[in-house]
């Protein structure tokens, strides 16, 4: 007989414990082999002073048993309150967050009957990583960061998790059109990864018309991969479109650990009424046992929950007078599915999980990175200035000069004003003075970009943050103004 399988619980908060409880009956009802430790998250950590809404001891239970089943919490009011989810992606590194949108039509309503589709979402870059600052009286900046290794395990795991369960198409949203380094580098990526699954489609959509498309035509899409930010807004947008957000669960995956939840809240006006629909955080049970190899299981309970909804047994929030048949307490629900486990629904499509994705994805990871010739070939000096116009600055910065380093461009909110700008430019206080080297793409010593900055303070300038330019293989590394 197989082991137990050591998971951590949390029961939350609002609707959480009656949520959990249900799909803990029914998971263990269908042969789920769990050895359960509970951990205390949520409002009432938060309100004990724990800024972060988990005890430190929390983290011990996480760190010996690796999984993580995760109620809704409530974060109370008012500032000052850490979101527990990103706390816990970040501390546990959980690089993807995999999340199934799929519709149920006819037995839930939706604009989209043919919609199956899995967001694949980067969950530690981008925007995310909260490196914010206010510059000056008028402007304030949040840095975005993409590395290669971020953006590769990301799309691998895209592609191997279309290998593992049996989907034809992966498709990326970027903007690199606009941001041609951070997207551009996503881009890439995805271009070389996808050389080596030739047996799954791959396409590249810009964003803005990924998402109108994906919004209007579902059914033309498989799975997406995205960076942080697209990923957090259109994880959302798909789960609305399939008729029920109260119905998808979603995986965060990391090397070492895994967070398994449901996508809604804690409902918390639906509290302990015997309301609330259980089936997010069970399909996100499901996704849990599918990780921990429990794939038979994982089935089993998928397709009992997907004959109970067709036969009609919905909760108040997906009830239809013309569609369902009964209208059930989350109890009653439970009760329903584990009647029908080891039944498979007869309309909709039924479920089989294979285990856990097993290549790791950060071996083949390593071998891309290749150390290029960083040659550094000049600076951007960004400053705090509000005394004149675009011509001003550049006639007095012009006058700056530190040996071999050569003022070319002065821009504002990334369109060049000088030299040659247009008057119609709306200018702010915060400006950018590029720097090159006076014979193009020569090495520039430190000492001269420090020599240079000595000079622009000395003028008397605020300089509040400065960027080397950095050559790679003699390509530049940095973005051109846009002209
Ligand atoms: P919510 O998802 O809790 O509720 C939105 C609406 O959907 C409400 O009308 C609610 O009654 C309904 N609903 C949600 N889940 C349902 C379910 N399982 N069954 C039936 N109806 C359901 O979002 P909210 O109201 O914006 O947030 C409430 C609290 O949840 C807040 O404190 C918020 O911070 C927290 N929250 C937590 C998480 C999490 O822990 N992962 C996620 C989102 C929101």
């Amino acid at each position: 007989m197989s082991k137990n399988t050591p998971i951590t619980v949390a029961y939350g908060d609002g609707i959480g414990p009656e949520i959990m409880e249900a799909t803990i009956k029914i998971i263990t009802s269908a042969g789920a082999k769990l050895d359960i430790e509970t951990i205390e998250i949520g409002e009432q950590v938060y309100l004990r002073g724990n800024s972060a809404g988990i005890e430190p001891g929390a983290w011990d239970s996480l760190r010996r048993t690796k999984v993580f089943l995760k109620a809704p919490i409530t974060t109370p009011q008012g500032g000052g309150y850490k979101s527990l989810n990103v706390t816990t992606r970040k501390t546990l590194s959980l690089y993807a967050n995999i999340r199934p949108c799929v519709s149920y039509h006819p037995y839930v309503s939706t604009k989209h009957p043919v919609m199956d589709i899995v967001i694949v979402r980067e969950n530690e870059e981008d925007l995310y990583a909260g490196i914010e600052h206010r510059q000056t009286d008028q402007m304030y900046q949040c840095l975005k960061l993409i590395s290669r290794p971020g953006t590769e395990k990301i799309v691998r795991y895209a592609f191997e998790y279309a290998v593992a369960n049996n989907r034809k198409k992966v498709t990326c949203f970027v903007k690199d059109n606009i941001m041609k380094f951070t997207d551009g580098l996503f881009h890439k990526v995805f271009d070389e990864i996808a050389t080596e699954y030739p047996e799954i489609k791959n396409e590249v959509w810009i964003v803005d018309i990924g998402a109108a498309k994906m919004a209007n035509t579902p059914e033309d899409f498989d799975v997406i991969v995205m960076e942080n930010l697209y990923g957090d807004i259109l994880s959302d947008v798909a789960a609305m479109i399939t008729g029920s957000v109260g119905l998808a669960g979603s995986a965060n995956i990391g090397e070492n650990f895994a967070m398994f939840e449901a996508i809604h809240g804690s409902a918390p006006r639906r509290a302990g009424q015997n309301l609330a629909n259980p089936s997010g955080l069970l399909l996100g049970a499901v996704m849990m046992l599918n990780h921990i190899n429990q794939s038979e299981t994982a089935t089993k309970v998928h397709n009992a929950w997907l004959k109970t909804i067709e036969d009609g047994i919905h909760t108040y929030d997906i009830f239809k007078d013309n569609i369902s048949k009964e209208k059930v307490g989350t109890k009653e629900f439970a009760k329903a599915v584990i009647e029908r486990i080891g039944e498979k629904p007869v309309k909709l499509r039924s479920a089989e999980y294979k285990g856990k994705i097993k290549k790791d994805s950060s071996n083949k990871t390593a071998k891309k990175t290749i150390k290029q010739n960083k040659t550094l070939v000049g600076i951007d000096v960004f400053l705090d200035w509000s005394s004149g116009s675009a011509d001003d600055l550049g006639g007095i910065m012009k006058k700056i000069k530190s040996d071999r380093l050569k003022l070319i461009s002065i821009s504002n909110r990334g369109e060049t004003v000088w030299p040659d700008g247009h008057p119609e430019t709306f200018c702010t206080d915060h400006w950018r003075c590029r720097y090159l080297s006076e014979n193009k793409g020569e090495t520039v010593p430190r000492s001269m970009i420090i020599d240079l900055l000595t000079k622009i303070n000395d003028a008397g300038f605020d300089f509040i943050k400065t960027e080397h330019l950095y050559n790679f293989d003699g390509v530049a590394g940095y973005s051109h103004a846009v002209v």
